[in-house]
C-alpha cells in the first residue's frame, strides 16, 4: 500500500535528565497546527462501496478541506488535510463505509510537552514545583480547629514538608459529614502559614467560592471529583493562580490532560497534575494508586506531577510505601495527610499520618530521591 502519512508535526525534543536544570518560560517552542497537517485518518471497512468511499471524498471537499485516498488490498484509507479544529468538528465517523477514524495529532495541544519542549516549573509561594527538589506537601485532610492546624503545621514544618495542605470546604460522598469549616477554615490557615512560614493549598470546589478561595490560598486544589467541572476548570484559569487539579476517580490519564487544558486555555499555565488513584475492581484499597501515571504524564506534558498516595491507597500503614514508590517513579511533588490525632478527625483519620510517622516518612522518601537523582 502506498503511504500517504507524513510523519505527524510534532516532534519530541529530548528530554532532560531530572536532575538537569530546565527552562522556566512559558513561550511554545512551535505550533503544532498548520492548515495543511494531516489531521485525521479515515479507515473503510472492507466492504465499503466505491460510491460510499466518493461520497466521503466529495464531502471533505464541500468543507474545504483536502483528502487523499490510499487504497489497499483490502481497504481504503483516507488522510484528511487542513486545520485541525475545523476537522475534529465534523461528524467523519458517521460515513456509511467508515469502520474508524483516528486523529493524527493529540488533542491536548497546550499542556503536551512538545508545546514548550522543557518541563515547566510552578511557584507556590516561594516553593518551586518541578526542579530537582522533591517537594513534599502535608497536613491534615481537614482543617478542624486552631489547636489542630497550627501543631499540624509546625510538626511537618519541622519535618521538611514544605507546603500545608488543608480542606476548608471538603467534597463529601455523603451530605451529612463534615462539610468543612468553610471562611473560618480558610482563616485558621491564614494563621497557620503565618505560624509556620509554609504557603498552602486548599480545595475550591464551586465558583462562587472562588474569589474567597484565591484570598488565602497560594495554591488552588481542583478535586478528584470536579475535574470535569469546566465551568470551576475555566474561572481558576482566569486566574493567574497556581492550581493543582487532581485526577478523577474514573478518568483516563488523557482526560486529565485534557481537563488540565481547560485551565491552560484560559491563559494560566501554572497547573500541578495530581494522580490520586482511581477506582479498579479492587476491595482491599480505598483507590488503587496508578503510578503508571507519572511517566506517561512526565512523558506527555511539561506540567509538574504530583502524587497523593494518601486518597491512593487510603490506608495509613501503606501509604509510606506507596509514597516512596511514587518518589522512584518520577513524582515532583508528594502530597500526604498528617492528623495529630487521627482517632478524632473529622475526615479521612483512617488513612493519616501520625507527625512522627510522617518524620520518618520524610528521612526515607529523602533516600529514594537521592537514589533518583533528585533531593528534598
Ligand atoms: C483531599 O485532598 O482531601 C480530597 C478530598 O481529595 P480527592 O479530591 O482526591 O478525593
Ligand atoms: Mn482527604
Amino acid at each position: 500500500m502506498r503511504t500517504i502519512f507524513p510523519s505527524p508535526e510534532v516532534t519530541t525534543a529530548p528530554r532532560p535528565p531530572l536532575s538537569a536544570p530546565r527552562k522556566t518560560s512559558c513561550e511554545p517552542i512551535f505550533s503544532t497546527q498548520t492548515a495543511n497537517s494531516l489531521a485525521m485518518i479515515i479507515i473503510t471497512r472492507p466492504d465499503a462501496t466505491e460510491e460510499q468511499i466518493q461520497h466521503i471524498v466529495s464531502r471533505i471537499a464541500d468543507w474545504g478541506l483536502r483528502a487523499e485516498v490510499s487504497r489497499g488490498e483490502m481497504r481504503v484509507v483516507i488522510g484528511v488535510i487542513g486545520a485541525e479544529d475545523k476537522i475534529r468538528q465534523k461528524p467523519l465517523g458517521a460515513f456509511p463505509g467508515v469502520e474508524s477514524v483516528m486523529p493524527v495529532l493529540k488533542p491536548y495541544k497546550l499542556v503536551s510537552y512538545e508545546f514548550r519542549g522543557t518541563a515547566s516549573r510552578v511557584k507556590v509561594g516561594d516553593v518551586v514545583v518541578g526542579s530537582k527538589e522533591v517537594v513534599i506537601m502535608a497536613g491534615p485532610c481537614s482543617v478542624e480547629s486552631e489547636d489542630q492546624i497550627l501543631s499540624i503545621a509546625q510538626s511537618i514544618r519541622d519535618s521538611g514538608a514544605k507546603i500545608l495542605r488543608g480542606g476548608a470546604f471538603k467534597p463529601r460522598t455523603s451530605p451529612y459529614s463534615f462539610q468543612g469549616l468553610g471562611k473560618v477554615g480558610l482563616q485558621l490557615l491564614a494563621e497557620a502559614r503565618r505560624e509556620s512560614g509554609l504557603p498552602i493549598i486548599t480545595e475550591v470546589m464551586d465558583t462562587k467560592d472562588l474569589e474567597l478561595v484565591a484570598e488565602y490560598a497560594d495554591c488552588l486544589q481542583i478535586g478528584a471529583r470536579n475535574m470535569q467541572n469546566f465551568s470551576l476548570l475555566r474561572e481558576v484559569g482566569r486566574t493567574q493562580m497556581p492550581v493543582m487539579l487532581k485526577r478523577g476517580m474514573a478518568a483516563s490519564i488523557k482526560d486529565l490532560l485534557m481537563s488540565a487544558e481547560y485551565i491552560l486555555s484560559e491563559g494560566n499555565f501554572n497547573v500541578l497534575l495530581c494522580e490520586r488513584g482511581i477506582r479498579t475492581f479492587e476491595t482491599m484499597t480505598r483507590n488503587t494508586l496508578d503510578l503508571n501515571a507519572v511517566p506517561v504524564l512526565k512523558a506527555e506534558t511539561h506540567l509538574p506531577v504530583v502524587v497523593d498516595p494518601t486518597h491512593g491507597i487510603g490506608i495509613r500503614d501503606f501509604v509510606p510505601a506507596m509514597a516512596l514508590a511514587a518518589v522512584a517513579a518520577g513524582a515532583d511533588s508528594i502530597m500526604i495527610e498528617v492528623h495529630n490525632a487521627p482517632e478524632f478527625a473529622k475526615s479521612d483519620g483512617e488513612q493519616s499520618l501520625l507527625p512522627k510517622d510522617f518524620a520518618d516518612l520524610v528521612r526515607r522518601v529523602r533516600c529514594v530521591a537521592e537514589a533518583v537523582g533528585r533531593a528534598v
